[in-house]
């Protein structure tokens, strides 16, 4: 069976006292989680060893970066590496997110040499994937995905995408409130595993989890949630809220 995940993007948000205080609001709370059942917090880099602190004392929680360096050590001022990462606990990294593309220039195929980085030094690779309005207003957004998903990820061989969960955020559902409907979120997530399959089979394209992201909230999660396809969500602004996120937890 897939992995079903509840991962929470912090963004570029809180102070310290206010990410240990959410932090701790969250796992004191008896979030009972079913086997195969992931909570995933990536946090923002300087808070990295506090939550891996934290989170190591919950079976099936972890911490993520939300991004790493695409070099593997040196002279790159300001880069922090997968090796650092995985050095103080991180599992997984933030790979692609539409912020990183549109702000930092990330291409599909820097975020290709990223994720080789990520799992060269044995963390997961959280992939982001989705379409611009202009896009789906022209009915081209699922050649769009399948070029980011080819470009970043089709280098890899079965076992590394294995290691790989996909997260499809359409960028005008992210922080806008706009959530896409239960329907589009089930046909795009059904399209990013038939491409998956056509390229490595059956079997490995079933045991992807691929997450929703862009406006999941307490209100929406369940349904989002309960489609065939949809195996949790990348929750942005709802995340930095411990009720509304224990809820969005609740509804894996
Ligand atoms: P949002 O962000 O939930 O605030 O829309 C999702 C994301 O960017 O991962």
């Amino acid at each position: 069976m897939r992995k079903q995940i509840a991962a929470a993007n912090w963004k570029m948000n809180l102070n310290a006292d206010e990410a240990h205080q959410l932090l701790t609001k969250i796992l004191h709370t008896k979030l009972a989680l079913k086997p195969g059942q992931e909570i995933i917090f990536a946090v923002p880099f300087p808070y990295i060893s506090m939550a891996v602190k934290k989170c190591a004392e919950h079976n099936n929680v972890f911490v993520a970066a939300q991004n790493c360096s695409d070099k593997t050590s040196g002279a790159y001022t300001g880069e922090t590496s997968a090796i650092m990462l995985q050095s103080v606990g991180v599992q997984y990294v933030i790979i692609g997110h539409s912020e990183r593309r549109e702000y930092f220039n990330e291409t599909n195929e820097v975020l290709a040499k990223k994720i080789d980085q990520c799992l060269s030094h044995g963390l997961k690779p959280l992939f982001c994937c989705g379409e611009p309005l202009s896009i789906r207003e022209e009915g081209k957004e699922k050649e769009f995905v399948a070029e980011q998903l080819k470009q970043s990820l089709y280098h890899l061989t079965a076992d590394q995408l294995q290691q790989i969960v996909i997260a499809y955020e359409p960028i005008w559902a992210i922080g806008t409130g706009k959530t896409a409907t239960t329907q589009q979120a089930q046909d795009m997530h059904a399209f990013i595993r038939q491409q998956i399959e056509l390229k490595y089979g059956h079997h490995i394209a079933q045991t992807i989890s691929i997450l929703y992201g862009g406006s999941v909230k307490a209100a929406n999660a369940k349904d989002l949630f309960s489609q065939p396809d949809v195996d949790g969500g990348l929750v942005g602004g709802a995340s930095l809220n411990a009720e509304e996120f224990i809820t969005i937890i609740q509804s894996l």
